[in-house]
């Protein structure tokens, strides 16, 4: 570990408004806490920024000291095995700022979507958010984003307007299409590597209302919903929006008509801007009318909702938990595919995974956008992502066996490319996959440029 003195750490903290902790303080542990319980995260020093001048001394201070940079704003992507270096916290840099005359709203680094919709609501307004709530949005934008509306209305960078942005060298720049536009482009997808986002404004959308929620179906009707799902989903246009989950729910912590249960989880939602409150009803519900009648709806949570709610309608824990995860890309799949899932994940098969989730992706998501970006994966027809909640004795020993075995069913179906968000901490292997070369190698162009002594971490 580099040499790092008594008298250094104590400049820092002179220097700092928010807290800094050395691995072993008391307070450190909590700092560190994230989404994922099972994060390895142990960096030698952790600081809890409280403004953009605290993000600017702990960058100064890990390039000083040949320290390496991480961030966390939630942990939702913490799978990274952090075991040195500052740890930049930003999750008190929380604010929202709406400019509904844009419309526009301006976040801080540790803004949650969760945070952010009431402001939007109050003005009408609406964003694109990713399926959680609990969601950091900056660390949701970087990686590109896709949500329970993307396939309307695309990616949320596709709306970022522009960053500022804490750099190698501890300045601070404004990228947007009229600055730095090379890291402005690079922002929108390229993730890691490119600095500390301290603030982002986004534009914002009028939107109020949508026609969307989830249905429920019981375990013995898994196969039969997961296989009429696919051709369905596949004539939608691309006002619709969904995805199909074999959910295994936990005894506590649910409402009780889902505890304990094994459930097909079909995600929708119907998206028309400007639409009456009764034609977005009838529109929506007309598309979704065969999947009501495939086999009894268990549980019918689709109706008309107000944006905000968005959340809702993919129903994802709030945590903290210990999450294991993984995801992929996916060209277009047929019917093989779906028996696979079934295979190792239908209602009749024990399966250790808590949510096995293949989503829609395509129409808007597919579109280049107005302004160009590094966002990897736009080709994608579908994606597939499982999550599990690792309990020792459980489901622990299955994980590392059945996880791969999943995957390796679907091998054939994998896109060239895996969106970054949906790559947990990435392999090498999986790196070289994230972006395609092109783009890889002016991400390795800006990355040198805005941060040519290597200070923040990423890719290993
Ligand atoms: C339950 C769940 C649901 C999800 N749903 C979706 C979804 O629907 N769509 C989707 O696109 N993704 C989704 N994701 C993935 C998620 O968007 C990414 O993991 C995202 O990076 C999380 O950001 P965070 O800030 O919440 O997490 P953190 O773990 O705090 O941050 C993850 C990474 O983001 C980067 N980062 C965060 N903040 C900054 C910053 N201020 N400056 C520079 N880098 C930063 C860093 O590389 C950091 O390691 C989901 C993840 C989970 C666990």
């Amino acid at each position: 570990m580099p040499q790092v003195s008594d008298a250094d750490l104590s400049a820092l903290r002179s220097e700092l408004d928010g807290p800094l902790f050395e691995r072993g303080d008391e307070g450190y542990q909590p700092e560190i806490d994230g989404f994922n319980s099972l994060s390895p995260m142990r960096p030698d020093y952790v600081v809890g920024a409280t403004s953009e001048a605290d993000v600017q001394a702990a960058v100064r201070f890990a390039g000083a000291h040949g320290l390496e940079v991480s961030v966390q704003a939630t942990g939702h992507g913490s799978y990274r095995g952090v075991d040195h270096g500052v740890l930049i916290r930003t999750h008190r840099l929380d604010s929202v700022t709406v400019d509904p005359a844009g419309p526009t709203f301006t976040i801080g680094a540790g803004a949650r979507w969760m945070g952010i919709l009431p402001h939007l609501g109050e003005h009408g307004l609406a964003a694109v958010t990713g399926s959680s709530p609990s969601v950091g949005a900056v660390g949701l934008v970087l990686g590109g984003g896709i949500g329970p509306l993307s396939r309307t209305l695309g990616w949320a960078a596709d709306r970022a307007v522009s960053f500022r942005v804490v750099i190698g060298d501890g300045s601070v720049v404004v990228a947007s299409a009229e600055s730095e536009p090379d890291l402005f482009w690079a922002l929108k997808g390229g993730k890691v590597g490119l600095g500390v986002v301290t603030e982002l404004t986004l534009q914002a959308l009028e939107l109020t209302e949508i026609y969307g929620g989830g249905l429920f179906f019981a375990q013995e009707d898994i196969a039969t919903v997961h296989r009429a799902w696919l051709p369905w989903a596949k004539s939608l246009p691309e006002s619709a929006n969904t995805s199909m989950s074999i959910v295994r729910l936990p005894p506590v912590g649910v409402p009780e008509p889902l505890a304990g249960r094994t459930l097909a989880h079909l995600r929708f939602a119907y998206v028309e801007q400007g639409a009456e409150t009764g034609a977005l009803s009838s529109r929506g519900a007309e598309l979704l009318a065969p999947m009501r009648a495939v086999a009894p709806v268990y549980i019918d949570g689709v109706d008309v909702m107000p944006f905000t709610d968005v959340g809702t309608i993919h129903a994802e824990p709030f945590g903290p938990l210990p999450i294991w995860e993984r995801g992929e890309f996916l060209d277009d799949v047929d019917e093989t595919y779906v028996e696979r899932i079934l295979e190792h994940a239908g209602g009749d098969v024990e399966a250790p995974f808590a949510n096995v989730e293949t989503r829609l992706l395509g129409g808007a998501i597919a579109r280049d956008a107005a302004l160009p970006n590094a966002i990897g994966g736009r080709g994608a027809q579908f994606s597939l992502l499982t999550i599990a909640a690792v309990i020792p004795g459980v489901n622990d020993q299955a994980l590392p066996v059945a996880g791969p075995a999943l995957y390796d069913s679907v091998a054939d179906y994998s896109h060239d490319e895996i969106n970054y968000n949906w790559a947990g901490h990435p392999s090498p292997e999986v790196f070289a996959r994230l972006w395609p070369a092109d783009i890889a190698a002016r991400l390795a162009q800006v990355r040198a440029t805005y941060d040519p002594a290597g200070v923040f971490a990423y890719g290993n």
